[in-house]
């Protein structure tokens, strides 16, 4: 690796959530000179209700980040509900299906396990624009500060920015969909369970709730398409109705102000033609990289991320850096994609059955958690 000046990087990883510092991680233990810029100083908070994929352990050891504390609340209980609240089912789960996270002391973990590898984290850093050039990009921040790289990971969460700069097309395909939480704390003593209550076709464009229960904390999440605004509004309506059914206690605030909301989704994955620009690859959010069936980002995010760096590593070696990056959009298929996929069974159809048929409430936790085809 040649010696650098300290705005030179061989790669720069904008955004640093799971996506950006497993990038990160992994690139650093490479001997690759790494560059993580995010706009807020950790520990920050991010909007999201925290539940990860059982299959996150399993990448958590491989970056060598220590998993025991950080997973340490599996889920043990699921159940599906109706939107009417009317009809419940239980799957019969073999396994805890995953864990439930504090998002905000994970992210600080993983970027802590990326400064350890070897990673500058460069923080409270806006990045404003991308100039890619012959041989890499300049990277420009709000205080008119310029960094420089050989190749760039654009891992700066739900949003479009950039992809025109570094020449990936747009597409808006899919839609934006929100999601809105409320955390709420409890004391729980005689209860330490993780319950995870999911709550399908809350609205009419296929909105999902989850309800999580745990010894210090009360969680309900919405996701689903439409505006900000409506999805706020369904929240309060939902929580109200959850609480009638006595699913929610009477502490669970239910105003708009408590209501955190966030993009969640700027379009599906496999409807964007390529994730790869000039010198550059999206992953995580940025790249839309979220399930179909249960909108999970955590995991399918840091999957991304871990091929967009394995990319990156042949990409540094090879003849043609570019030739080498257009690799990543067929690897992330033949891994992710039927992963990502939605059902090949409209869900509004499907539902009555998942809640008068037990294997089919299975296989719906099947697609839900493992991204198994209905
Ligand atoms: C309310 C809500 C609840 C959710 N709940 C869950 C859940 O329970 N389980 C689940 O699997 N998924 C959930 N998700 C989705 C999940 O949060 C995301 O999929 C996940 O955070 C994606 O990780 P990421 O690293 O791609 O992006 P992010 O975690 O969003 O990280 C992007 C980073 O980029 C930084 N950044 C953005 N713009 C710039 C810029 N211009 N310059 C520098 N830095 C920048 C940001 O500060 C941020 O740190 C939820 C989402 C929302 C909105």
């Amino acid at each position: 690796m040649s010696k650098k000046k300290s705005n030179e990087f061989d790669v720069i990883v904008v955004g640093a959530g799971p996506a950006g510092a497993t990038v990160a991680i992994k690139l650093a233990k490479a001997g690759i000179s790494v560059g993580l810029i995010d706009k807020d100083r950790f520990p920050r908070r991010k909007p999201c209700l925290g539940w990860v994929n059982g299959n996150v352990a399993r990448l958590l050891d491989e970056l060598e980040v220590a998993s025991k504390q950080l997973l340490a609340r599996p889920i043990q209980r699921v159940a599906f509900h109706n939107g009417e609240l009317s009809k419940s089912s239980v799957p019969t789960l073999k396994d805890s299906p995953g864990f439930l996270i504090d998002r905000t002391v994970f992210d600080e973990r993983m970027t802590n396990a990326a400064k350890r590898a070897g990673a500058t984290l460069i923080e409270k850093c806006e990045v404003t624009s991308l100039e890619p050039y012959e041989s890499g990009v300049n990277v420009l921040n709000a205080k008119g500060k310029t960094y420089h790289c050989e190749l760039l990971v654009l891992a700066n969460g739900a949003s479009n920015a950039f992809r025109g700069q570094v020449g990936v097309g747009r597409s808006d395909v899919g839609g934006t969909r929100y999601s809105a939480v409320v955390e709420h704390a409890v004391d729980r003593k005689s209860n330490t369970s993780a319950d995870i209550d999911i709550i399908l076709g809350v609205t009419p464009q296929n909105g999902l709730a989850i309800l999580t229960r745990q010894k210090d904390k009360v969680s309900l999440a919405l996701n689903s398409a439409g505006d900000e605004e409506s999805i706020r509004e369904q929240f309060i309506d939902l929580a109200t109705r959850l609480r009638e059914k006595e699913m929610l206690d009477d502490g669970f605030p239910i105003n708009p102000k408590s209501v955190q909301c966030g993009v969640s989704n700027v379009g599906p994955a496999l409807e964007l033609d390529s994730h790869v620009g000039k010198h550059t690859l999206l992953v995580g959010d940025a790249g839309g990289f979220i399930a179909a069936v249960s909108q999970e980002g955590n995991y399918p995010a840091m999957w991304s991320a871990k091929i967009a760096a394995e990319t990156i590593e042949s990409a540094m070696n090879a003849e043609s850096s570019q030739d080498a990056l257009m690799t990543f959009d067929t690897k992330w298929r033949l891994e992710m994609g039927d992963y990502l996929r939605p059902p090949n069974t409209d869900l509004q159809l499907l539902a009555p059955l998942i809640f008068s048929n037990q294997p089919m409430t299975d296989r719906m936790a099947n697609a839900f958690f493992l991204g198994e085809n209905i």
